[in-house]
């Protein structure tokens, strides 16, 4: 190495340009890759692939939606299996399976507003649900006319369920109502976060499949007050 100061800041500078090689030549592997994996994609949002970027109407690209993932998803079967085989690992290593939990007639029960007859409303039904009160179980739902009530116990039954299982609401209502719902259930966001299916995510009309549940084929339990819930869908 030359001693001069100058001498010195142009070795470092060719020291910076070999330094820059293995990053260029990372990019361009990235790329290699890239065009390696796409096709068939990965998946798309937003209408692009999230690989490729490619945009979805110029490609035949069927895909699985995960829209309550994320607005616009859709994943490949192929990445759908290797999103599953990783939740799965993640559940083994928190010694957790995935809980479906359905909404009507299971956690909670709701009724049309319109329904409730004037001997109901005299008991101060609509009363009790306006209470400001956090501990209160019965509810009207804003905009959409309905009341609403808790199991009781519910959510002393979430919070013990989720140190066993990854916690999933899966209704066929709609996705509106079942956004409400979970904000009842779980006011803090803990539990469900955006792991709330409703009727426009399912792949087949009028069934719970569980090929939008990641990790579910094998690891799932149901509670649910239909039988046909949860059937698994074959994949194509
Ligand atoms: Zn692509």
């Amino acid at each position: 190495m030359c001693s001069h100061k100058r001498c010195r800041v142009e070795e470092q500078h060719q020291d910076q340009g070999t330094a820059t090689r293995p990053e260029e030549d990372a990019i361009g592997s990235v790329k290699d890759a890239q065009i390696k994996t796409c096709p068939p994609h990965t998946g798309f949002i937003g209408g692009l692939c999230f690989t490729c970027g490619k945009n979805q109407d110029e490609e035949d690209f069927t895909g699985v939606p995960f829209g309550y993932i994320s607005e616009g998803l859709r994943l490949s079967t192929l990445e759908m299996d290797r999103l599953s085989g990783s939740e799965v690992k993640n559940l083994l290593r928190e010694r957790k399976l995935v809980l479906i939990l359905d909404l009507d007639h299971t956690l909670i029960n709701s009724t049309s507003l319109h329904d409730i007859s004037a001997a109901e409303m005299d008991l101060g039904i609509q009363y009790a649900a306006s209470k400001n009160d956090p501990n209160i179980s019965l509810f009207t739902l804003q905009g959409m006319h309905m009341l609403t009530k808790l199991r009781p116990f519910v959510r002393k039954f979430l919070e013990e369920a989720s140190n066993m299982f990854r916690m999933y609401i899966y209704t066929m209502g709609d996705k509106a109502y079942a956004i409400e719902i979970a904000k009842l259930l779980d006011p803090g966001n803990v539990y469900f976060d955006s792991k709330v299916i409703s009727n426009s995510d399912c792949t087949q009309q009028h069934q719970k499949g569980l090929d939008v549940v990641l990790g579910a084929d094998s690891l799932a339990v149901i509670l649910d007050d239909t039988k046909k819930s949860g059937r698994s869908i074959k994949k194509t």
